[in-house]
């Protein structure tokens, strides 16, 4: 078999047999196929498609090139949940310690933020002294005894996929829908939950702009899971501006705390409900998602959900005096305001320019190996939808740098497009794809 005839068969529009693309992935992994004939094949594939069962033969290859995690060590219906990258995301942080505390293990593999999409890894290790690289076997220890563990991926877990998704980032071939599947999918079976919450993000801070393509996206990842007998249910969540508040690390890592104590943002706040009452359902805790919701919110009012942050975080090393010391975290030498120009509605905001902002600042990696300001990033306090008048407190940027303010502060002045009339506000949950079809709000 040769790479030069499956680029050619593609390049013509026809469909690739399971043993091209096991052979394309297996020797692209090992080193035997150059970057610009793997970027080629990408780039065919991106313009002419691959079909549902092109998508599942690259899913498997993929999930196959390196280990396959298992985790039947942990007692219990394991549940995973995923997003397919946003801003401001914090949802993880808060979400493991939250179903936990209502013994449905969350065994979860996490990674690293790029671009302007954060990286759950990076705001714990915000947290002192917090251990990320847990063995395997250590992982599942943890998970049992304390019902919650986060580690890195490890490199052995889908390595194509992370050869893969460094050249689709360089080759303009990420956002198409089935090499997102493939790459979340092979990556997820590879990691060995029972069930899998996905957070399918959709508008200007995603990489899919429009309900249909998520929706695409939702249903193509649903059926990849069932198809190898996981649960998987995933929710269409709106990424048009930033969720929460704080967009970076340690100040994620504060916003999550607050809303483990009740009084975190009210969006950031359902959206951690929504897709918890999910993972109770999967993890066969409720029925509902009303029921999910109910338990959910008596965990944060009792106390029982940040008891839990506090074991999670003790267990994997971490200073657990960070919950009433805020001050323990890493905190940025510059704090500026950025004030409203302008009075009038907010009527759109751009959250990928946002996060561009807060890279800007620190928090985030330009390029893969970039270095990252833990105490970095921006507190963006308006929604679509708010009154803004002149001279409102609007953000508040956090730096080591102060030579790059003005840049972010000029990105920020871009990302806001007010609106003389009153605006609407945007409805974060869209919709919710499980086996039996969609739902829509
Ligand atoms: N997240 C991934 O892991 N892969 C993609 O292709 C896109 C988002
Ligand atoms: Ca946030």
């Amino acid at each position: 078999m040769r790479i030069y005839d499956i680029i050619y068969k593609k390049r013509n529009k026809e469909k690739l047999s399971n043993e091209e693309i096991k052979f394309f992935i297996s020797e692209y992994t090992k080193g035997n196929i150059a970057e610009y004939q793997a970027s080629a094949l990408l780039m065919a594939m991106f313009l002419n498609g691959l079909d549902s069962e092109e998508t599942a033969n690259l899913t498997s290859a993929m999930m196959h090139s390196g280990d396959v995690v298992d985790l039947n060590g942990i007692k219990g219906v394991k549940v995973d949940k995923h997003s397919t990258g946003g801003v401001g995301d914090t949802t993880t942080i808060v979400l493991g310690p939250l179903v936990a505390s209502c013994n449905v293990p969350v065994a979860k593999m996490s990674g690293r933020g790029l671009g302007h999409t954060g990286g759950t890894l990076d705001k714990l290790e915000s947290i002192p002294g917090f251990n990320i690289s847990l063995s395997i076997e250590e992982f599942i220890e943890a998970v049992n005894r304390h019902g919650i563990a986060v580690i890195g991926q490890t490199k052995d877990i889908a390595p194509a996929d992370k050869k893969l998704y460094a050249l689709r980032d360089v080759t303009a071939t990420v956002d198409d829908i089935s090499l997102i599947s493939a790459s979340i999918m092979s990556k997820k079976l590879a990691s060995g939950s029972d069930g899998i919450v996905l957070d399918v993000k959709v508008g200007s801070g995603a990489f899919l702009k429009t309900f249909d393509e998520a929706e695409a996206l939702a249903k193509t990842m649903v059926k990849l899971g069932t198809d190898l007998g996981r649960h998987v249910i995933a929710v269409i969540t709106n990424m048009e501006q930033p969720l929460g508040f704080a967009i970076g690390n340690s100040n994620e890592v504060i916003e999550a705390m607050d809303t483990l104590k009740g009084k975190g943002p009210e969006d950031l706040t359902e959206l951690c409900l929504t897709l918890g009452a999910n993972m109770l359902i999967l993890g066969g805790k409720v029925n509902t998602l009303e029921e999910g919701k109910a338990l959910l919110r008596e965990k944060i009012s009792s106390g029982q959900a940040l008891e839990k942050f506090k074991e999670f975080v003790e267990s994997q090393g971490g200073n657990y005096s960070i919950i009433e010391n805020y001050s323990l975290l890493p905190k940025a030498s510059f704090k500026v305001p950025y004030i409203s120009e302008f009075s009038g509605y907010i009527e759109d905001l751009k959250s990928d320019d946002i996060g561009i902002a807060s890279m800007v600042l620190g928090a985030g990696r330009a390029e893969i190996n970039s270095k990252i300001d833990l105490s970095a990033g921006i507190n963006f306090y308006k929604k679509i939808g708010d009154k803004v008048e002149k001279g409102d407190l609007i953000a508040e940027l956090y730096t080591n740098d102060e030579s790059k303010v003005e840049e972010a502060k000029e990105l920020l002045t871009r990302s806001i497009k007010y609106s003389s009339n009153s605006t609407e506000s945007v409805k974060l949950i869209v919709g919710i794809v499980d086996s039996n079809g969609t739902r829509r709000y």
